[in-house]
């Protein structure tokens, strides 16, 4: 932004040239919202009643969501120590590369996935690593094995992978873990993986109790699935000592009671939950085969979204969605991710992609055979 007023005081360069946080656009009355992946339902049952019951707002929560902590670490078969709750798996995220990676130290990523891991690594003052995707979207984990020097300090992985939707396979990781020195930390994002059905995908708690990497951490949110953006809340599962470092960094207690009692009483409602994450995994599946059939070439979808890759004629696509009442996620010339929400929005999606694929040049890399 050219015409932004000069920064008052002396602020890290790095920070200065990073763009002013742009809120994704709130929905109109009548849009759907499906730029930010959140999950269309309501709180499942008995959340909102523990939230009104959670203790009173004069007193500050526990400071590690202690009965958060042990219900989850007796859900995963692991010690209490093994597990780190904070305000949102993004902010495990942040901790995990501030407490390894400094100035001159090498954060690797795939690229294009998750918008907020460059920043991280800048916050931080390490540097990133970004390795491209395959041309089906996916992780090069090869080339991301290659791409670890004695500089680097974390490697990121994300499985599925936001915004392109394919999985990691669980042999694929296993070679990959093979390969990354057992001091560098492992980072697996598994933000949605209640929503994956394709049975050769990584699993991050199968990687754990194999106990053959503890330089793994695993990453989970109670964001998309459980359908708790808004509380903010998320937990990580890994070697005590890692965890330890990643609370050192953290801003204490910024997990609220309430965020903590709605994420017990979501665990009380696996049944529900199950029953929610198969009506969107089914909505996203009857999505990308009809995107396909309308002549769009997708790559799997395995979270709660799916892709499309517009390349440079992404932002005119999105401008289309836009006008029809579709709130989407573009990202200029590159794709489109549309996040898989009320069933109304569903044929509405269908046919402005299916009207727009077809203005498409000839040749084009989103174009299938269709
Ligand atoms: C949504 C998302 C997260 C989690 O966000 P929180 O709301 O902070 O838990 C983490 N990683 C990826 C890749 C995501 O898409």
């Amino acid at each position: 932004m050219t015409d932004a007023p000069e920064i008052p005081v002396r602020v890290r360069p790095e920070i200065a040239a990073l763009p002013a946080y742009q809120q994704g656009k709130q929905a109109e009355a009548d849009a759907f919202k499906l730029s930010s992946n959140e999950n269309p339902f309501d709180p499942l049952p008995g959340v909102l009643d523990a939230v009104h019951a959670a203790s009173a707002l004069n007193r500050y929560p526990d400071a590690t969501a202690g009965r958060l902590r042990h219900r989850l670490a007796e859900r995963f078969g692991v010690d209490d120590d093994a597990v780190h709750v904070a305000a949102g798996s993004v902010s495990i995220l942040t901790q995990l590369v501030l407490a390894t990676s400094g100035p001159g130290d090498e954060v690797v990523f795939a690229w294009r996935s998750f918008e907020a891991y460059p920043g991280l690594a800048v916050v931080a003052g390490a540097t990133s690593v970004q390795v491209p995707l395959t041309e089906d979207a996916r992780h090069d984990l090869p080339a991301m094995a290659a791409a670890i020097t004695d500089r680097t300090r974390a490697v990121i992985v994300c499985s599925p992978n936001n915004p392109t939707g394919p999985i990691v396979t669980q042999a694929d990781f296993d070679a990959f873990a093979a390969m990354v020195p057992s001091d560098v930390l492992i980072i697996l994002d598994e933000a949605y993986a209640e929503f994956v059905t394709d049975p050769d995908a990584v699993d991050g708690l199968r990687v754990l109790s194999a106990r053959q990497h503890p330089n793994v951490v695993v990453l989970r949110t109670f964001s998309k699935a459980y359908g708790l953006a808004g509380l903010r809340i998320g937990y990580a599962i890994g070697h005590p000592r890692i965890l330890d470092a990643a609370r050192s960094t953290s801003i204490p207690l910024s997990v609220t009671a309430h965020a903590e009692e709605a994420a017990l009483a979501s665990l009380d409602q696996e049944e529900e939950l199950l029953r929610r994450v198969r009506i969107i995994a089914e909505r996203r599946d009857r999505l990308a085969v009809a995107l396909r059939a309308a002549g769009w070439r997708i790559p799997e979808a395995q979270g709660n979204f799916v892709w499309l890759p517009a390349g440079r004629e992404t932002l005119d696509l999105a401008g289309a969605f836009d006008a029809a009442g579709l709130i989407v996620r573009p990202f200029a010339g590159d794709g489109i991710r549309i996040s898989v929400g009320e069933e109304d929005s569903v044929e509405k999606v269908l046919w402005i992609a299916a009207s727009v694929v077809r203005d498409l040049p000839e040749g084009h890399s989103g174009r299938g055979l269709a």
